[in-house]
């Protein structure tokens, strides 16, 4: 089949690579004149690191991957542990390890998995037209491309939603904002193979390892949508926000590059059911906008694209019943997730004062097992299990 993916973000990458190996003719437009990924790492649970591995990454996402062996939750101000745990049942569990990766090597590892020459880049879809034999693509530039099935990645403003639902849907503010960055393992902030989380007043700093000794760090703070961002105030801002905070917190802004900082005001959109219509189908945030707090979007991105692949594959009954069984698979799963996310999201965030009290409480009870269920709860149920 002749197909176009708008998008070429980490689900339309990894959807193109999957229908490729299945004989499919793919080519993806992406809208960027040259690929810059927002962010500035990810962590890749078990599930999406199966679906590359399934891809036959296994070698190349293990390179990219950080040694990430133990989990953390720190008292942000006093600075005490409040739980430390091996991750050693967890991966032994699910049967893959984790992998926080640079998101940029992540984007240069599939591109190239993929095939760079068939991705055309400054390509902005702004048309749609499906006419029941295959469907006409406009771009900005004013050129168009044909395909019998075109997948929308295009992200959490997804032109590609609208087309399939007739309407716009908002984005919902979760209420925090996130600075992320990179940044040289060092051990006044952290141990070089764990997770470590600063916790405290609904806001987090936290610390994973990726390949070449960097930690992948962020900082969330709950805030009013629509600051003012200015990136030579970031380190004025995060003083502010963490004051009174223990040394490696202190230590982490005083070492964080504001040019190389990102920041990212946190939005999800309401679940909905509809995923296609006629030769139109969406995979990734453009179906189902999470916030990060499970760590999941991306994952689930890569889950459609194998999922999506496997239902074209293994189905003879025509386009509409794969796309369709595609649909009713994956928005259970995913839609899911994003709740679960959203939920993560307010106690981690003290939407609650006493729910976020209760949960700092339990963290100095717990000794691994509850936090890894939760984690393993969110891996299993994945197309590859
Ligand atoms: C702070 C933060 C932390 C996160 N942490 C994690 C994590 O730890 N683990 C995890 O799994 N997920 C995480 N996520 C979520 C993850 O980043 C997203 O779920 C993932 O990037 C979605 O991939 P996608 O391919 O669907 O969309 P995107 O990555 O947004 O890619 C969409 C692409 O489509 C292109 N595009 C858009 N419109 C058009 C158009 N009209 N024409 C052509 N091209 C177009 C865009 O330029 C873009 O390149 C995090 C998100 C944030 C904000």
């Amino acid at each position: 089949m002749e197909i176009a993916i708008i998008g070429a973000g980490m689900g339309g990458l990894t959807a193109g690579i999957a229908l490729k190996k299945f004989g499919h003719q793919v080519t993806i437009y992406e809208q960027a004149e040259q690929i810059l990924p927002v962010g500035a790492a990810i962590s890749l649970w078990s599930n999406g690191v199966k679906c590359l591995n399934y891809l036959g990454l296994t070698e190349q996402v293990a390179k990219l991957g950080g040694q990430m062996d133990n989990l953390a939750y720190i008292d942000g101000l006093s600075g005490e542990i409040m739980t430390q745990f091996s991750l050693a049942p967890l991966i032994e569990e699910v049967g893959q390890r984790p992998y926080p990766v640079s998101r940029a090597e992540l984007q240069n590892m599939l591109m190239d998995a993929f095939g760079r020459q068939e991705i055309q880049l400054g390509k902005k879809m702004v048309s749609i037209a499906d006419n029941g034999q295959y469907v006409e693509i406009g771009f900005q530039d004013g050129s168009n491309a044909r395909a019998e099935l075109l997948i929308g990645a295009d992200g959490t403003h997804s032109m590609t939603r609208q087309y399939v639902l007739g309407e716009q849907v908002e984005r919902r503010y979760a209420g925090y904002v996130n600075w992320n960055g990179l940044i040289e393992i060092s051990k006044d902030l952290a141990p070089a193979k764990q997770w470590t989380t600063f916790v405290g007043e609904g806001k987090r700093a936290s610390l994973m390892p990726v390949a070449d000794q960097r930690f992948y760090f962020f900082f969330d703070v709950p805030l009013p949508v629509g600051l003012e961002n200015n990136r030579t105030e970031y380190k004025t801002l995060l003083k502010q926000y963490f004051s009174g905070w223990c040394p490696p917190v202190q230590h982490l802004i005083d070492s964080i590059d504001e040019q190389k900082t990102n920041r990212v005001e946190i939005h999800d959109i309401e679940p909905f059911t509809q995923f296609y219509k006629g030769r139109v189908v969406i995979l990734g945030d453009a179906a189902h906008s999470t916030t990060p707090d499970i760590g999941q979007g991306g994952c689930q991105a890569m889950e459609d694209s194998i999922y999506l692949s496997r239902a074209l594959q293994i189905n003879t009954l025509g386009l509409e019943d794969a796309l369709k069984r595609y649909q009713n698979k994956r928005n259970e799963r995913a839609n899911e997730l994003v709740l679960r996310a959203r939920k993560r999201c307010d106690v981690t965030h003290m939407k609650d004062e006493q729910i976020t009290q209760a949960w700092y409480d339990d963290l100095r009870k717990e000794q691994g097992p509850h936090i890894m269920k939760g984690i393993i709860s969110n891996i299993v149920g994945n197309p590859l299990d």
